[in-house]
């Protein structure tokens, strides 16, 4: 089961590219630390589930003013709810968090860890408290640098509406399904289509009222197909 057109690898070089010119290159994941970029890119993983990111910087500026901001530092802070208490639910993030900066520690680090496998690091990942596919994800795509695919909700939004998704939202499903067609081995195109995805579905597929006559993306689009033919269930639909 999947959406009503498959993919293929032109259309999403196209989709990329499209989005690319209307919004410019994104180069994510913003990070505040030059020390250690990619440890916070692990930290702000777990603090975004959930959360605006205006608040996790503020966690995360608490956490750097509170000491170096590694794994071994953060399991030894006693408050360490109480820093990132701005970011959602402070102790349910703290656990999770500690959890992650163990498995950390334990499997040595990144040295140790970029030698994984993408499928073995995913699923060590997900067997963690409170890391999921999408978090899991976020981590091996820019903190490792492994060509994923994020399916986020606003994915699922953006590619109902333009056809490469239906039926019930199922996370693997999605996201096998991009990765199928997208280039294997090149991590910065999926690092600027998650983050242009993003972009758009803030910019301009809102999630009540799309602004299909002036988006990039409406000739390819089935959802602005189907508004330019008022008389079809799809339109009326309305998504
Ligand atoms: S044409 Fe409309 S529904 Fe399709 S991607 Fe653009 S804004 Fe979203």
């Amino acid at each position: 089961m999947g959406g009503r057109d498959t993919p293929s690898a032109a259309g999403l070089r196209r989709f990329h590219d499209d989005l690319l010119a209307a919004y410019g290159c994104q180069r994510w994941w913003p990070t505040q630390d030059e020390a250690n970029p990619r440890f916070e890119i692990l930290v702000g993983a777990v603090l975004t589930q959930h959360t605006a990111w205006t608040n996790v910087e503020i966690a995360i500026a608490a956490l750097r003013e509170a000491g170096p901001l590694t794994a071994r530092a953060l399991l030894e802070h006693a408050d360490l709810a109480e820093l990132i208490r701005r970011a959602g639910p402070h102790r349910v993030k703290a656990r999770r968090l500690q959890a992650l900066c163990t498995w950390f520690v334990d499997r040595g680090g990144f040295q140790a860890l970029e030698a994984w496998s993408t499928e073995t690091l995913r699923a060590d990942l997900l067997s963690l408290h409170g890391i999921g596919f999408e978090t899991a994800d976020v981590i091996l795509l820019y903190a490792f640098g492994r060509p994923c695919f994020v399916a986020d909700a606003y994915a699922f939004r953006i590619l109902e509406r333009y056809g490469w998704s239906d039926g019930p939202r199922n996370y693997e499903r999605l996201r096998r399904r991009i990765e199928a067609v997208g280039p294997a081995e090149d991590a910065i195109f999926y690092d600027e289509l998650h983050a242009l995805i993003v972009a758009h579905a803030r910019g301009r597929c809102h999630k009540r009222a799309p602004d299909c006559a002036a988006c990039a993306l409406a000739p390819g689009c089935a959802h602005a197909r189907a508004q330019a033919q008022p008389n079809t269930p799809r339109a009326e639909a309305g998504r």
